[in-house]
């Protein structure tokens, strides 16, 4: 076991084959909170062996959701630049006899795996390759067979205290060897991972509970190559409300798109870090509150309800919260940059911050005004209260208007938010009209476009 005393080294490991959807973004999320809070190391790990899917534009696009969710990270690196490695730790494998070439078309493996079956039996990969001498394998080569490898498992129960899951086993009697190495030459990822998990040093594998399978035999894996084990942990999967998987859905939940559809990022990363334990899902103002609470003790086994309208709700609360300074330079980028008292007034009245924009252009014009009653409107705009006009002059203004008018209640009211903001709802008016100022007030309240 690595000593717990030394900072976590971890890794997120997504393959470049797709966009990083909210299932494997909690993986990433993990790592990386874990890596914050115990002063760790946090590894981007492009599994891209497959060459035939992996494709640039989705290691670009996993670059771009991480770093837009704010989850940086201290290095990366690419499986496709390592593969002389793999070769080395294959080698060292043969060489220690724990890596056997097997020569059986699928066909033939589907016939083994049925006979089993039918005779009631678990369907166990029966080893026949390892009763091969040198002149069969010279004589399946001679046909124009080419061996896949498989890694020869000890039969023994392997045991493991996952962070999430506690006491595990898996009595390995019971398992296939696995294949590492394809007829092709090509790894399975369940053994390029044990490579670079070693050579990176890596302390905890923070993955998803459908990995746990792969667990035991990857003990053994670093075992063979006389490496330490590192600590594990595998999150509970994602369910939509119905209790399924998410991954049908991934297309419209994908990172790319809740940003696109104006989702905050600190609501993807408080949601994904809360659901499924125990502590409640609330906004943060920053990614730093959920590195000071994260704690894999909390995380429950089951799996944890995702719901869209959930994340939707969290990220207008989420807006609602955050201050000016998180804002300002979005807010510039959407030519919505109002100052401080603007977003203040604001924020409430907004579920994505794309609206802002209609704020902005309710305060700054031009709007038409929406007229109830001209003749009442223009008698109030005699009663404007004198400059300068700050948050306390809507309150003077209307009990004026009322003074004069007998008006009170929502016949006071409506015309006048109609008239001045052209919309039945929004921010308080004391803080709107300041804002929106004496020039465009007094345009609006006589029915021109201003
Ligand atoms: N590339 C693997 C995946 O995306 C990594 C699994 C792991 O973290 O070990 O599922």
């Amino acid at each position: 076991m690595v000593s717990p005393a030394s900072p976590p080294v971890v890794r997120f490991a997504p393959s470049p084959t797709g966009l990083l959807h909210v299932g494997n973004i909690r993986a990433a999320l993990f790592n990386w909170l874990y890596a914050k809070q115990q002063g760790g190391t946090f590894i981007l790990r492009l599994d891209d062996t497959d060459r035939a899917r992996s494709r640039a534009e989705f290691e670009q696009g996993i670059e771009r959701d991480l770093a837009w969710l704010g989850l940086d990270w201290d290095r990366k690196e690419k499986q496709s630049d390592r593969l002389a490695h793999y070769d080395a730790a294959r080698d060292r494998l043969i060489a220690a006899g724990r890596l056997y070439p097997c020569y059986e078309t699928p066909e033939e493996l589907e016939f083994k795996r049925k006979r089993l079956l039918a005779q009631g039996r678990p369907p166990v990969y029966d080893r026949a390759a390892l009763k091969l001498s040198d002149d069969d394998r010279r004589r399946l080569e001679g046909e124009g067979r080419r061996p896949h490898w498989r890694f020869k498992l000890i039969a023994e129960e392997v045991r493991w205290d996952d962070m999430v899951r506690g006491a595990q086993h898996v009595d390995e009697a019971s398992q296939s060897d696995p294949v590492l190495v394809r007829a092709d030459g090509t790894y399975l990822y369940s053994f390029t991972s044990v490579v670079d998990d070693i050579a990176f040093a890596i302390t905890h594998v923070i993955r998803g509970e459908d990995h746990v399978t792969n667990t035991g035999a990857q003990i053994q894996m670093f075992q063979a190559l006389e490496a330490a084990v590192p600590v594990f942990a595998h999150l509970p999967l994602l369910v939509d409300a119905a209790g399924g998987g998410l991954s049908k859905r991934t297309g419209s939940l994908s990172i790319a798109d809740l940003r696109e559809r104006g989702i905050e990022a600190l609501a993807i990363s408080a949601l994904l870090a809360r659901l499924g334990t125990a502590d409640a899902v609330e906004p943060v103002a920053s990614l730093d509150t959920l590195v000071a609470s994260m704690d894999f003790a909390r995380v429950g086994r089951a799996s944890a309800r995702f719901s869209e309208d959930e994340l939707a709700q969290l990220s207008a609360r989420t807006l609602h919260m955050l201050p000016y300074a998180t804002v300002k330079e979005r807010l510039a980028g959407m030519a919505s940059d109002l100052g401080e008292a603007f977003w203040l007034a604001i924020r409430g009245n907004i579920a994505t911050l794309g609206d802002a924009k209609d704020w902005a252009t309710v305060v700054s014009g031009p709007i038409s005004p929406v007229l109830e009653d001209s003749a009442f409107l223009a008698e109030a705009a005699a009663l404007l209260p004198a400059d300068p006009w700050d948050e306390t002059s809507w309150k003077a203004w209307t009990s004026a208007v009322t003074s004069a008018t007998g008006r009170k209640g929502r016949q006071l009211f409506h015309p006048l938010r109609l008239a001045l903001t052209a919309q039945e709802k929004g921010p308080e008016m004391a803080k709107l009209l300041p804002l929106i100022g004496r020039a465009r007030v007094e345009a609006r309240l006589g029915g021109r476009t201003a």
